[in-house]
């Protein structure tokens, strides 16, 4: 019988990658399963043949001798795979029974795994976030119980070997398939695949091993953070399983409105209420800053709604680029209650306004903003 090739059979090219390989193996395992395709002999002829192509282009070693050898490589001439009618090798069948069953049909997963990483939530002040701060966090996480050093058994005892996997945390058995009988592994249920059984557990952690514990952590949070940021702590998150590194700790960044500063990025945004008086001759005024008070130039003739910048008073960039600028909005006020005094000086400006005559008259707004400045 002519075997097709492999990579025609999963419809690829010899250049796909892993990930290609599986997406397309696992696109025809569905299409091909015996169980969507009851009565049709040749959609199991066709099953087989993807699940064999699959076990050997899904392994780098079966692929790389493919490649060279073709089908010679199957044949056992090569120290090839053996055959494929009872045993699928690779990890072609376990595939399978993930994806039809929900997964855990034996997959192997004995290597090292890292920790999960964590998430903690902090809240910030306008200035914190601004200036920055080193701040001490409180972390619930999980860590070695101190009782047992880890290990889950009582102090002065220790663990023992498995006799139901015989230490192997794996028990394997046969299983029938359209395909004749293959053999199965799954992970042994009564040490829970850890090939190691606690006689007597450690009381502190009741033989885990672990225990969960608020831990204190300090963070450097830096100068200009804003609303939304995470930082990442590497390796201080929960610990990995079977000597695997801890995850990363996430810090997100929550960052308290002000009443006197918006932020808009860098930069910062007040407003300042100025008279009429100094709308129309300008005048210095103090605003605020996130550095304290500052003094503001308001030019003659300036109407309410003027933005005026005041360079690089700003929130500090936390990537260190320099700071943001300061924006502040004029808002003129119109007077409600005005005094006789007032009165009769607004008075005189409307005459004033109404020939249009002489100009602007100085000494006329001079005595305006001695009025209203008080
Ligand atoms: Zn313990
Ligand atoms: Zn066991």
């Amino acid at each position: 019988m002519s075997k097709r090739d492999y990579y025609e059979v999963l419809g690829i090219s010899r250049e796909a990658t892993h990930d290609e390989i599986k997406k397309a193996y696992r696109k025809l395992a569905r299409q091909y399963h015996p169980d969507a395709n009851k009565d049709d002999q040749n959609a199991s002829e066709k099953f087989k043949e993807v699940s064999e192509a699959y076990s050997v282009l899904s392994d780098p070693e079966k692929r790389d001798s493919y490649d060279r050898f073709g089908h010679a490589a199957t044949d056992g001439q090569f120290n090839g795979f053996g055959g494929f009618g009872t045993d699928f090798g690779g990890g072609g069948i376990n595939d399978i029974f993930d994806m039809f069953f929900g997964g855990g049909g034996g997959r192997q997963r004995r290597g090292p795994e890292q920790g999960a990483d964590l998430r903690v939530d902090v809240e910030l002040t306008f200035a914190e976030a601004a200036f920055g701060l080193e701040k001490d966090i409180k972390v619930p996480r999980t860590e070695e119980c101190g009782t047992c050093g880890g290990s889950g058994a009582a102090p002065g005892t220790s663990k023992k070997n498995c006799d139901q996997c015989r230490g192997s945390g794996q028990i394997q058995y046969a299983q029938s398939t359209p395909f004749g009988r293959i053999v199965q592994t799954r992970t042994c249920d009564r040490c829970h695949g850890t090939g190691t059984i606690i006689e007597k557990p450690c009381s502190t952690c009741r033989g885990a091993g672990r225990v969960r514990r608020t831990r204190s952590i300090k963070v450097k949070i830096p100068a200009g953070v804003d609303n939304g940021a995470r930082l990442r702590l590497a390796s201080e998150g929960e610990p990995g399983s079977r000597g695997g590194p801890r995850g990363d700790l996430i810090v997100f960044i929550h960052v308290q409105p002000h009443s006197v500063f918006k932020r808009d990025g860098n930069h910062v945004v007040v407003e300042a209420d100025i008279n009429i008086a100094q709308a129309a001759m300008g005048d210095d005024i103090t605003v605020p800053t996130i550095d304290g008070e500052a003094k503001l130039h308001v030019p003659e003739g300036t109407q309410s709604g003027t933005i005026l910048r005041m360079r690089g008073k700003g929130i500090p960039d936390v990537r260190g680029y320099g700071r943001g600028d300061q924006f502040v909005q004029v808002r003129v006020l119109t007077p409600t209650r005005l005094t006789d005094k007032q009165k009769e000086l607004l008075q005189e400006f409307a005459i004033i306004e109404g020939q249009k005559a002489q100009g602007e008259d100085k000494g006329f707004f001079k005595k305006v903003r001695d009025a209203f400045m008080g």
